[in-house]
């Protein structure tokens, strides 16, 4: 595999690329499903890349999904412009890897018995 200039974003543990991916047509190479996948214990499977809801720095100097963050305490400056980013963000919807991952898994293995 090429090597990857790109610098990882942690997110609440989990690993994606600056555009929140963890597998990028924009950043060639880059593919952490087999990390994230490891970070909860499991063995890696061929499953589609999940992707990350954007997080933004907020004036306190926390981090809060885009999502559900009030925008008038959000800065504008997105979290993919810095660089060496380990963050954590408290929403249990957006970053619940556990979650988000077995769904991303299940589906593969349901795609995979066709
Ligand atoms: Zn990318
Ligand atoms: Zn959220």
């Amino acid at each position: 595999m090429a090597e990857t200039e790109v610098q990882p974003l942690e997110i609440n543990d989990a690993l994606f690329c600056p555009h929140w991916k963890e597998v990028c047509t924009e950043c060639p190479g880059f593919d952490t499903r087999e990390e994230n996948d490891a970070y909860l214990g499991w063995d890696p499977i061929d499953r589609q890349g999940i992707e990350c809801e954007p997080a933004i720095l907020t004036k306190d100097g926390t981090y809060q999904c885009k999502k559900h963050g009030t925008p008038s305490q959000l800065f504008p400056m997105p979290v993919s412009l810095q660089i060496n980013i380990d963050i954590s963000v408290d929403c249990n919807q957006c970053y619940n890897w556990k979650k988000i991952l077995t769904r991303a898994r299940a589906a593969a293995k349901k795609a995979g018995k066709k």
